[in-house]
């Protein structure tokens, strides 16, 4: 086996190995010759004269341009070729713990491509009236699902959702004469959590967990004092438990002048039925692609919005948006410069820069047409819908967990459960899982759980492929090391090296001449 990125995998050598029974889905394989789906450029390239009209500078513009020429079928089976070697939520169950990799409903998507949609950014603010209520209804929809008192929408992803929050709480003791030095976060905790709290300056200290994997009252009370900024938390936890002791830590935190902020990765298991202000947080993220059905970014776009209790507000991000009738002229925050002209009314919507806002975190809005999708999931779904969703997330994992034959250390737990591979090593269990044709779980992570299994099937999947999933998991389960080490034997790429994957990537298609 070689590490070579894009290897074929040997359907040969893979008999000695190939999975019995249950195999979900194969991925394609492009056979001709052993090699490689020929890269557009390689099965047809034109050259493309350009004319000499073009307003643009000569500077700008070139003579010709190597184009390929082929025709719509052979552009539409490339394409479809390409996306059936990989895999993803469209192709079958993905219990990515802790992503939430939930399936995106198309209606979201026709929604995002409607006409009016998307607009220009610059527009003025009258001309943007719809664009601004639907924004305005969002923060309000988001406030309401948190419990939090405003919302905005700028982040671009779940850790720029933290970075933003953890600046508004510095912003917050800083205004208030507070030099506060320390950010306090659970072992257990995401990896984002500790890069937020280093980036925004902040020294880290790390807390234990107690033998039941929540946060250890006694460790916190030792942890927290004058110098707390803030107590980062995820609730559930990344172990799918869910702390019970959150008020008596909410207590604690306040008591020394803390804030407490939520991860809000685990909102799917609380959705429409719990909320993380009325439990003493007063700042929190939510990862709309994992809890509201918006496409993960995979590095593109996102969206993190952020929600504050009344006391953060003035520290929100600009421009934030608001419906213009509810403006009070003390409110001491000036309305935009260019703003949209009154309706006759006198309604509408604005944009306003918060009294001590920490400034701007992303362009314009954010991610707009990722909240659009977001709007468009939580106005379909409505209460019932959510509070509904967030009951199947939990059945769902409850019910794969009693199916499997690993270990789960950790428990009651909530949407997704941490089980241990045991003997085995849960990253070539997790490769094998590929061949049985299903997408594995997250890996090695949290740390507190040897050859952690993370597992969240979602509330998407149907009592069927919960089966089969859970046959995937058993059938690994049995298998010697020989073939986990083996794995993955039947997919597009074989074993892939990872680290020079993430850190030397070749992301042009002439890296493959060199
Ligand atoms: C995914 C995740 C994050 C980071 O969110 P992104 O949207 O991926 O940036 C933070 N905390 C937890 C627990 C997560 O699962």
């Amino acid at each position: 086996m070689s590490d070579e990125p894009g290897e074929i995998g040997d359907v040969d050598d893979a008999a000695d190995h190939a999975p019995e029974a249950g195999t979900l889905y194969d991925q394609a394989r492009w056979t001709d010759d052993g090699e490689y789906e020929p890269l557009l450029a390689e099965k047809d390239s034109t050259e493309v004269e350009i004319g000499d009209d073009s307003p643009l500078p000569e500077d700008l513009t070139r003579d010709s341009l190597e184009l390929p020429g082929l025709a719509e079928p052979e552009l539409a089976r490339h394409y479809t070729r390409l996306s059936q070697m990989n895999y993803g939520v469209d192709s079958g169950p993905f219990p990515l713990g802790s992503c939430t990799m939930k399936y995106n409903p198309k209606f979201t998507e026709r929604v995002a491509a409607l006409p009016g949609a998307a607009v220009h950014p610059d527009r003025s603010g009258e001309s943007l009236q719809g664009t601004l209520e639907l924004q305005a209804k969002l923060q309000d929809y988001l406030a309401r699902i948190g419990g939090m008192d405003a919302v905005t929408l700028q982040p671009p992803a779940g850790a720029a959702g933290e970075f933003a929050g953890i600046r508004i709480a510095a912003a917050y003791h800083e205004a208030n004469g507070d030099d506060r030095s320390e950010v306090v976060i659970p072992d257990s905790a995401h990896g984002t959590n500790f890069a937020t709290a280093a980036m925004s300056g902040f020294d880290v200290v790390e807390l234990p967990s107690d033998d039941d994997g929540r946060v250890d009252i006694e460790a916190l009370e030792a942890a927290v004092g004058d110098d707390t900024a803030a107590l980062m938390l995820t609730n559930p936890n990344t172990l799918g438990l869910f702390e019970r002791d959150i008020e008596r830590i909410a207590d604690v935190v306040h008591d020394a002048g803390g804030l407490l902020y939520y991860d809000g990765a685990n909102l799917n298991a609380l959705l429409g039925r719990a909320r993380p202000g009325d439990m003493g947080f007063d700042v929190m993220h939510y990862n709309v692609h994992k809890t509201f059905a918006t496409p993960h970014g995979g590095g593109g776009p996102g969206a993190g919005p952020v929600g504050v209790v009344d006391e953060l507000a003035p520290f929100l991000p600009t421009p934030h948006v608001r419906e213009r009738a509810e403006r009070s002229s003390a409110d001491g925050s000036s309305g935009e410069q260019s703003g949209p002209r009154e309706q006759p009314d006198g309604s509408g919507y604005e944009r306003y820069e918060p009294e001590q806002t920490i400034g701007k975190v992303h362009g314009f809005s954010g991610n707009w047409l990722v909240l659009v999708r977001a709007y468009a999931y939580i106005a379909r779904l409505g209460d019932a819908g959510l509070a509904d969703a967030s009951a199947k997330a939990v059945l769902n994992a409850n019910y794969l967990a009693s199916q499997i034959d690993y270990e789960v250390p950790y428990g009651p737990f909530h949407h997704e459960f941490v089980a241990s591979a045991g003997e085995q090593d849960a990253a070539d269990a997790a490769k094998r899982m590929l061949d049985y044709g299903v997408h594995p779980p997250t890996t090695k992570w949290p740390e507190i759980v040897d050859e952690a299994l993370m597992t969240e099937p979602t509330e998407a999947e149907t009592r069927g492929s919960l089966d089969d999933l859970a046959a995937a998991f058993n059938a690994v389960a049995a298998e010697d090391d020989a073939a986990l080490e083996a794995a993955p034997e039947r997919t597009a790429a074989r074993r892939i090296d990872q680290v020079s994957a993430a850190r030397e990537p070749r992301l042009s298609w002439h890296a493959l001449d060199e």
